[in-house]
């Protein structure tokens, strides 16, 4: 009977997860789709806890506290901008979870291993806990050359690749050999240190920058490996739930590798960021620059304005002044859009939620290959703190490191202006040859200090 009941609740809670992953999908009904995560999660938690004969609730219950005390404050403490580490710090714990678990129960079971260790279950640990290990140290290491506690740059040396696929494959070799004989208990921990050595040795070559595209690939990772401990520990809920994980990681670096034009292996080894030639260093080329008066006058009189947002709206934090100016602009009759990338800032939907946060209409925001149609008719292109998403070498360029890459068509409208704090570059570390052109108007100082002068510039009177 129990077990009839726990079976439903599983159903149930893997619908939820996957209702949860298609809601999150749209702005509109993505606290939708969190909340039914959270009650899947909760059904799942419920009836495991139904499923088995808890024989000790104490750490159980101090996991729950310690859980809760650490997870709570840094929620609201973190900033936006540090989304991806703290997505790499619960990765790195969920990776430690199951490769623990993997761990006991391969020792756990070890007095009748010919009957509870079949190759099949096997299989799945070594599968469980190298993918455990690996993304543990892995997820850490992005983490911290997020935070910048670790050097950003790619640490690479000579014959890196070769050292990194060497040791892979002993491990790999030493997980052939522990699926043949279980028994073998001594190669275990070998096999455990390899896998959390090669976790740091994955992620040193890899450019800060490039951090959460890898964070994705280690969430892909993570999932895989807890849809192993669900083989290993023949619980059907966890191979959905791992699955889920594993494959919208996996999707989700996909769409970062098109949107930025690299493919996986160029982002795993190609050590981008390194030491970048800066176009502008050999010759300083004109640009025109206005102050928030201009910029003002400019944007009142326009009939339509584009706004393309990037990686300075997040450090700047200016999604509220930016809704302001949206309220002003619209009420004088400007129609107001916003373009977005999908890789502007620094994680995918990056913009979309601190615009949604400063309640800017979803009708109003268009994806890039929506809205880039309009810019040849559109008065005004305001870019805000975005820098590669807009560099039109990608699209010219064919020595740039961002060339193939899609970006907004900004330079097509009539009148460009760009918001940001210098001539420095990006991301990517490159000039854009966007600043120079005669139509754009360069708008030096931050975005939430520039914008709230424009608005200071637009006349109180409102028409409406
Ligand atoms: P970006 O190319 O990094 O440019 C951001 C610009 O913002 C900088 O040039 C900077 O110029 C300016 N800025 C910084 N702080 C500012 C402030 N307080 N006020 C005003 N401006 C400020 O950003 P992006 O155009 O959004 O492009 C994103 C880049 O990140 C792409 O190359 C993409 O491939 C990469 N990436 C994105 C993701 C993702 O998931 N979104 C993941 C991995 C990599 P100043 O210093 O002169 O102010």
């Amino acid at each position: 009977m129990t077990a009839h009941l726990v079976q439903y609740i599983y159903i149930v809670s893997a619908a939820l997860f996957i209702l949860s992953l298609k809601w999150m999908n749209h702005p509109a009904s993505s606290r939708r789709g969190v909340f039914a995560g959270e009650v899947g999660m909760l059904l799942a938690i419920a009836g495991t806890f139904l499923a088995f004969d808890v024989h000790n609730w104490t750490w159980i219950v101090a996991a729950f506290f310690i859980g809760t005390a650490a997870g709570i404050p840094i929620a609201y403490i973190m900033p936006m901008t540090a989304v991806p580490q703290r997505t790499a710090m619960s990765h790195a714990c969920g990776a430690l979870a199951a490769a623990l678990v993997g761990t006991a129960e391969f020792y756990q079971r070890q007095p009748h291993a010919a009957t509870e260790l079949p190759g099949f279950v096997m299989v799945a640990l070594v599968v469980e806990t190298l993918l455990g290990f690996l993304t543990f140290t892995g997820s850490l290491m992005a983490m911290g050359k997020l935070q910048e506690v670790l050097p950003q740059r790619p640490i690479t040396y000579r014959n890196q690749n070769a050292v990194n696929f060497t040791l892979f494959a002993i491990a790999a070799a030493l997980a052939v050999r522990l699926v043949l004989v279980p028994t073998d208990t001594f190669l275990f921990p070998i096999f455990a240190g390899l896998a959390l050595v090669f976790g740091v040795l994955l992620i040193i070559p890899i450019g800060g920058a490039d951090m959460p595209t890898v964070i994705a690939i280690l969430n892909s990772y993570a999932g895989l490996s807890a849809c192993a401990m669900g083989f290993a520990l023949g619980n059907n809920l966890l191979v959905v739930a791992g699955a889920l994980d594993g494959s919208s990681g996996l999707i989700l670096s996909i769409i970062m590798c098109k949107a930025m034009n690299r493919s996986f292996a160029n982002v795993l080894f190609g050590a981008f960021g390194q030491v970048q030639a800066k176009a502008g260093h050999a010759e300083q080329r004109p640009y025109r620059s206005a102050g928030p008066e201009e910029a003002a006058s400019i944007l009142e009189s326009a009939g339509s304005v584009i706004i393309a947002p990037g990686y300075g709206l997040a450090v700047a934090q200016a999604q509220h002044k930016i809704r302001e100016l949206y309220d002003l602009l619209m009420r004088r009759g400007v129609d107001v859009k916003f373009a977005i990338h999908p890789v502007a800032g620094r994680m995918p939907g990056h913009m979309n939620v601190l615009l949604a946060e400063a309640d800017i209409p979803y009708d109003r925001l268009f994806e890039m290959d929506d809205i880039n149609s309009e810019f040849p008719q559109c008065d005004v292109a305001l870019v805000i703190g975005a820098n590669d998403v807009t560099n039109p070498a990608a699209r010219s360029d064919k020595t740039s490191p961002i060339y193939g890459m899609p970006i907004l068509d900004v330079d097509k409208a009539r009148t460009v202006m760009v918001i940001k704090r210098s001539m420095n570059p990006g991301f990517a570390g490159i000039d854009n040859p966007l600043y120079y052109l005669d139509k754009t108007l360069m708008l030096f100082g931050d975005a939430k200090a520039f914008v709230s002068e424009i608005i200071k510039e637009l006349p109180a009177r409102v028409s409406a």
